[in-house]
């Protein structure tokens, strides 16, 4: 273990121009990020070493800033890259979660007018998890379709990456009460979209297929419909309906936090043999060879 992971073993945080340990992190509650989940973020992370698709991360978050006007960010792109390099470089963690964080910042008056509120930027840099834990990466995770709704996109963007996430939140409550450990959520029409923090894949006869519409675009989707495409898998965006999810040969989920993870069951029908399938298997292998490719990866100087 490096002296930097002894000083900060919870991960190092920036915030207001300034560098502490992830824990000591405080917002003001008058930051209508939290009073109004008027925010948006991205995760990114780094395996051996090195970030992985960092500027796909920036231009998902640079599409995301726009969209939420937040024109006075005090951060561009390269200062940004420069505070999560530090910020990974004094935890000196060699696999980890790094977030960056906007929010509206606080109102200067009652009326809350957003005009008059000042941008604030945050990061960190905390060891390695997953959406699932360690011990069910191999057989995958139970989830049930659950009966609250996505949040539609009309509403909230789900393409800007935010924390308004309320519907997960019901979503998991009610997942917890079935004796499952997520919920993948469908839209007004029936369709799957995706869970919180996830997006999710079926196979169906050979033919791998993800929710087109009404999800985050996430990176690690691209990433294994790129992957997909190079092997002869086809794969591609579309709708699924629940039952098509429940029939379905292999599901597996996918976050920069855990990259492909497989489900075991939907609600009460088990996935194909019940383990993980030898698609899911072999994009898995395949996206953590990618973590090698010096195209997708850029190191830390520790
Ligand atoms: C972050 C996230 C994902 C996964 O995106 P990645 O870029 O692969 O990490 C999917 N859905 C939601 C709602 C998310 O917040």
């Amino acid at each position: 273990m490096t002296h930097a992971a002894e000083e900060f073993p919870n991960g190092v945080g920036y915030i207001d121009g300034d560098y502490c340990a992830k824990e000591e992190m405080r917002l003001p509650v008058a930051d209508l990020g939290f009073l109004l989940s008027d925010m948006t973020y991205d995760a990114l992370h780094v395996h051996k070493g090195s970030f992985f698709r960092m500027e796909d991360h920036f231009d998902r978050w640079d599409r995301s800033i726009a969209k939420r006007r937040f024109t006075t960010l005090p951060h561009g792109r390269d200062e940004i890259r420069d505070i999560l390099m530090e910020c990974v470089r004094r935890s000196g963690l060699r696999e980890s979660m790094v977030y960056i964080l906007a929010t509206r910042g606080a109102a200067m008056d009652g009326l809350k007018d957003l005009r008059s509120c000042q941008n604030n930027f945050l990061a960190w840099a905390v060891p390695y998890y997953g959406v699932i834990p360690d011990d069910r990466m191999e057989d995958g995770i139970d989830i049930m379709v659950s009966s609250v709704l996505r949040t539609p996109p009309e509403a909230i963007d789900p393409t800007v990456k935010n924390f308004a996430r309320i519907d997960f939140s019901d979503a998991l409550l009610e997942a917890y009460d079935h004796g499952c450990e997520h919920a993948v959520l469908l839209d007004r029409d029936g369709n799957v979209t995706e869970g919180r923090g996830w997006n999710i894949f079926a196979l169906h006869g050979g033919r791998l297929v993800s929710p087109d519409d009404g999800v985050l675009e996430g990176i690690t989707r691209r990433t294994v419909i790129e992957l997909a495409q190079q092997t002869n898998i086809k794969a591609e965006l579309g709708k699924i309906k629940a039952d098509e999810l429940r029939s379905a040969d292999e599901v597996f989920m996918t976050s920069t936090a855990g990259g492909i993870m497989p489900i075991r069951k939907i609600d009460d029908r088990v996935i194909g043999t019940g383990s993980r399938g030898p698609v899911t298997k072999r994009l898995t292998d395949l996206y953590w060879a990618l973590h090698d490719d010096p195209d997708y990866t850029t190191p830390v100087a520790y």
